[in-house]
Parts: C-alpha cells; structure tokens; sequence
C-alpha cells in the first residue's frame, strides 16, 4: 500500500465522524460574547492566550450577525437567525422580516427547536437571563415585539408543534410574574391547562421527571448543575434531544461580564465531556459587543484599575470605561463572531458563514431537512 493511501486510510474515520449524523445537538449562545470578549476572557481568567475551551474547539468558522436591514443585530434579530435560518428585524421573535415592530405581524419562522419536537424529540432551554428573554424566546415564541413578555411566556403552553420546550430552566421569575399580572393572569393559571408546573428551584425537580420548568428568582443559579439536570431529562428519549443553552455576557460591566464568560466556557467544557459522542456541541454568539483591547502587557492582571475605572464612568454618567489595557463602549458591535463545534456534524463549520447557516449546520447535523 502506498504511503499516501496509508495516510487516507488513517484520516478516514476522523473526517467521516465529523459528518455523521447526531444524534443530539447543544447550542451555546454567550450572549454579546463577540471574540474581543473572549481574547479578554482568557486573559482574565487564564493570564494567558488562547486558554478558553471555545478557543481549542477542532471545527471553527467566523459568522456575520447581520439583520434582514441593520448591521449590528440584537439578541432578537440575531437568535432568529441562528435558530430559523431567516434573518429579521431587530427586536421581532421568530417572525419573518414582514413584521412590523410593535404594530404588525410577519410570518411565523419554524425554529429548530420546533423542528425537534415535531419530530418526537426532547426540547431544553436554558439561560442566566429571563427564560422569556429575547434568545430563549425566539426558539418557541412567534411575537412582533421582544418586550411583550407576557405573551411569549403563554406561548411556551401553546406550542405550535409537538407539546412545546420539555425542559426549561433560567431566570426571570419577577419579570413574568409582573408581566401576568399587568395582563391579569398568574404563573399557575398558565401553565395548569397543559397540566404542567412553573418550579421555583433546581431542587424541585423529581428525580424521575422527563419535562419541567424551573424559573428562577435570579440569574446566579449554577449554570454546570442546571446543565446536568436538562441533560438527565432530555436523554431519557431515545430519539434525542436539542438543548439550547445561553449564557449572558454583556460586558457593561466588564469584571462580571468576562467572569460570566469564564464560567460558561468552563460549563460549555464540562458538557462536551458529558454528552457523549453522538452530540454536536456548537458554541456562538447572536452578535459582539464593543470591548477592546488597547494596550497593556501579559505579564499584568487584565482588568487592573477596571473596577475605579468603571465607578468612575458611573459617577460621571459616561457610557465608556477606559483603562490602558481595555476600552469598553457600552453597546453591541456589527463584526464576525466566532463559531466553535465538536462532534458529528461539526466539520460543516468552517470559513466565513452567514448567522443564517448555523440553522443549517444544525438541521443537516440531525439528517433534516429544511422546509
Ligand atoms: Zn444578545
């Protein structure tokens, strides 16, 4: 056998695993985690570059975040996207570009989370920010306005196919809770015709249980530990499931903001290792956010003089905090975001990709197509 037959041989198993079917799929969406966010990420927390998990993942691509009209999307425009493989407007969840903000209607976009349970799998969500925010919404909600909070949390027991998110577990509680109320409804007169439960605590769940909502009071919840208990749910069903988990990493505040994102690379880690070798485990963010870095050494603490810097812009109402090492303007940005994956599936991430064909890496990852 020649030597480069030999060498074909030995790479065909890793290039066929990489387009084979799986049978689950995990998206993690770090919410504003553009790549300066995570340059800094690993610098905060590692000392060093390049330490970040996401930053080791084998498959990588960059991928716009462009709207259906606006060059820096939001959470909205931006998670539509990525999960119905159409582009919107800013502000509007799940409906085509036809809709109007806050006035009219689009079209229904099918999300993949729909897909999913369409077809018999088992469906999570989970975010440390409101279960009804902008991300989370846009995989089971159809609404012309992010902020119509009480109707996207009615939505979540109105499904328009199979019987809506098994699994779902995040913050939010206050804001849905004063949403229903403002609309004259409560959390238990909701949820109670589709005989389910809005939980208050991860400690609620039964053992035994294959569906729950968990909303929480705040977003400080154990991301890692929220992880294991969808995961315990969801692989239940044989036929697989999708899991979508966001994490918030707004950089606003930038100490928290780069430790938030610390933390969910560590889970988006743990899971990897969790899920097993059936599952695409796919890592991105609906857009960027405006951190930069400017100056400063590796040998120093990224973030020394952060804190005085970020009282200092409170104190005198600016919207930017500036040390020499980093500059942050308090808004989202238009350029590329990374997107990272592992396993079957994954070696369709690649090049430079629209935020719509995410959708599709995803579909074609479980076999599907897109109708
Ligand atoms: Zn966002």
């Amino acid at each position: 056998m020649s030597r480069a037959l030999v060498a074909l041989l030995l790479l065909l198993p890793l290039t066929l695993s990489a387009q084979e079917r799986a049978r689950n799929v995990v998206l993690f969406i770090a919410d504003a985690g553009g790549t300066s966010v995570l340059s800094a990420a690993s610098l905060h927390g590692y000392g060093a570059p390049r330490r970040l998990f996401v930053q080791r993942m084998p498959h990588i691509g960059l991928s716009t975040t462009s709207t259906a009209t606006q060059i820096v999307s939001d959470s909205a425009a931006g998670m539509t996207a990525i999960v119905t493989g159409q582009k919107t407007h800013n502000g509007v969840i799940a409906q085509s570009a036809s809709a109007v903000r806050g006035t009219s209607d689009g079209e229904p976009l099918k999300t993949l989370l729909e897909y999913a349970e369409e077809r018999g799998l088992s469906t999570g969500i989970i975010s440390n920010d409101a279960l009804t925010g902008a991300t989370p919404a846009s995989l089971y909600a159809h609404v012309n306005d992010r902020a119509m909070t009480a109707e996207i949390f009615k939505q979540v027991f109105a499904p328009r196919f199979g019987d809506g998110p098994d699994v779902m577990i995040g913050a939010g509680r206050p804001a849905v809770t004063k949403a229903l109320a403002a609309a004259g409804s409560d959390l238990d007169t909701v949820a109670r015709p589709s005989e389910r439960a809005v939980l208050s605590s991860l400690s609620d769940v039964p053992s035994k249980a294959t569906r729950a909502i968990v909303l929480l009071e705040s977003s400080t919840f154990d991301m890692t530990e929220a992880i294991r208990a969808a995961h315990r749910m969801l692989s239940k069903n044989r036929k697989g499931y999708f899991l979508m988990v966001e994490g918030d990493v707004h950089t606003d505040r930038v100490r928290p903001g780069l430790d938030r994102m610390v933390m969910l690379d560590k889970a988006i880690e743990q899971t990897a290792a969790l899920v097993g070798r059936d599952t695409l485990v796919l890592f991105t963010a609906d857009h960027s956010f405006d951190l930069r870095l400017r100056g400063g050494l590796l040998a120093t603490p990224l973030l020394d003089g952060i804190d005085e810097a970020q009282e200092l812009s409170q104190t005198e109402k600016r919207r930017d905090v500036r040390t020499p090492a980093v500059r942050m303007d308090n808004g989202h940005t238009g350029e590329e975001v990374l997107v990272a994956a592992t396993g079957p599936g994954a070696a369709r991430v690649r090049g430079y990709m629209d935020n719509t064909d995410l959708f599709r890496v995803m579909l074609a990852a479980f076999g599907w197509k897109a109708e």
